[in-house]
């Protein structure tokens, strides 16, 4: 089946690459020329494990292609994935302008039946609104608009996309389920679970879902700071949670508060949609509050354990928001820099994949080579994104390159108590 996927980023460049892993003949597009003509002599533009390898695969075989042409990606698809950007506008809310563009050129280019499959995460009634664009522009043609949600995690998203915990797929025709399942028929086959709804319920499942986790996030956080408080251990008390099968293991790590193009945004999209229902979500609207608190401790933290910032200098390991990324949209690592930098410190960073991103917001830091280079006569380190190579550092090398042996550790990588008997003063959180 021929597929065209719009918007080429993290989740459209990874589904239809993988899209055309499932055997499906996919053309991908995307208005940023740069990135097109990136993709075109074989260089991906983002950093995600395995993704070089699964559009290289899918290229040789001929089944993935990419194109700056809306024209010729909407006449050769029978089903259409729209999966644009939905950025925050200032009051929180989604901007959908990118799929108002996309729902017009559906409209524009349309020669027969299309099945538009919303990818992007947009809130109810973004299916009405694309029907309501595509109706207004073109009679001439069928179409049924699908909701599809996306729920990869960069940094493992190729993964997820080849073994999904399931596929949502919300719709109000017979036919457009159809051929969503012909298109998702090898994971089905694989006995992935497929969740039929209807499109507003697909569209809120995940906005529910990134809420939630949200939650979790938050709530452990506060956990976090009140064994700060009492002085009791995080790391126990997650574990002591975690073993009841109705609470879980994952996504108990307390850290610097959530970050990313996804659960900010989603939270705050969840909370201006129930407002515009006329109603309070209010552990949506607490969850908000207590992640901008936790981002906003960790200088009080780092002060506390440094002393007086200014004209110190700091070592930032991490900037992506999480490891195995080079997103660097909200992330928490660059909260800590800009507060660092408030409050008169200089700083050293280095981060596996990010920097190129961070340059261009922070042009003003000193980049290192590695993670000792960048501790080169920094007074103390903070670990604020816990990539692998930052878990087996050489301690002593790295103290050796500070003017002293202190470390914030953001990410509770390091034991407090080894860390304290190699000669370190060492700080957590949520640990004594
Ligand atoms: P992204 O910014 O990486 O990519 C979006 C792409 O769309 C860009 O390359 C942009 O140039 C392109 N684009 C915008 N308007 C276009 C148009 N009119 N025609 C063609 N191309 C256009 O975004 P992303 O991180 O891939 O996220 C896309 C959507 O998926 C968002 O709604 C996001 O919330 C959702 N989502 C993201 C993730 C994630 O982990 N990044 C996970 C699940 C869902």
């Amino acid at each position: 089946m021929n597929i065209c996927m719009i918007g080429t980023g993290y989740v459209g460049l990874v589904t239809g690459a993988g899209l055309a892993d499932l055997g499906m003949s996919v053309i991908c597009v995307d208005k940023d020329e740069a990135k097109i003509a990136a993709l075109q002599k074989g260089v991906i533009p983002i950093y995600e494990p395995g993704l070089e390898e699964l559009v290289a695969r899918n290229e040789r075989k001929g089944r993935l292609r990419f194109t700056t042409d809306l024209k010729d990606g909407i006449e050769n698809a029978v089903a259409v994935f729209i999966a644009v950007g939905t950025p925050p506008k200032a009051d929180g809310s989604p901007d959908l302008t990118f799929v108002r563009e996309v729902a017009e050129a559906v409209a524009r280019y349309m020669n027969g039946y299309k099945v538009v499959v919303t990818k992007s995460t947009v809130p109810t009634g973004t299916g009405k609104m694309i029907a309501d664009i595509i109706r207004s522009a073109n009679q001439k043609h069928d179409f049924s608009v699908v909701s599809n949600p996306e729920f990869l995690r960069e940094g493992s998203a190729v993964g997820d996309f080849l073994e999904p915990d399931r596929i949502v797929i919300g719709a109000s025709d017979a036919r457009a389920v159809e051929i969503m399942k012909e298109i998702y028929k090898p994971l089905f086959l694989r006995e992935t679970p497929f969740v039929i709804t209807d499109v507003a319920s697909s569209e809120l499942i995940k906005y529910a879902s990134n809420g939630f986790l949200a939650v979790k996030i938050s709530f452990i956080n506060e956990i976090a700071r009140l064994c700060e408080l009492m002085g009791a251990n995080v790391q126990d008390v997650a574990t002591g949670m975690g073993l009841d099968p109705r609470i879980g293991p994952r996504f108990l790590l307390p850290g610097p508060g959530f970050g990313g193009s996804c659960f900010p945004k989603d939270t705050s999209a969840a909370a201006d949609i129930a407002r515009n229902l006329g109603y309070s979500f209010e552990l949506i609207e607490a969850t908000i509050r207590v992640n901008a608190a936790t981002k906003a401790r960790m200088i009080e933290k780092i002060q506390r354990a440094v002393g007086p910032l200014a004209g110190r200098t700091a070592a930032v390991l991490g900037l992506s928001f999480k490891p195995e990324t080079d997103d660097i949209r909200e992330s928490p690592a660059l909260a800590v820099v800009a507060d660092l930098m408030k409050r008169g410190a200089r700083v050293r960073a280095f981060d596996p994949a990010a920097m190129e991103n961070t340059k261009a917001v922070f042009p003003q830091l000193a980049y290192a080579r590695d993670a000792y280079d960048c501790a080169a006569g920094a007074d103390f380190v903070v670990l604020a994104t816990e990539w692998n190579e930052f878990r087996a550092l050489d301690l002593d090398a790295l103290g050796r390159a500070l003017s002293a042996r202190v470390m914030v550790d953001l990410r509770n990588v390091y034991d407090p108590k080894e860390m304290r008997a190699a000669g370190w003063s060492y700080t957590g959180v949520g640990r004594p």
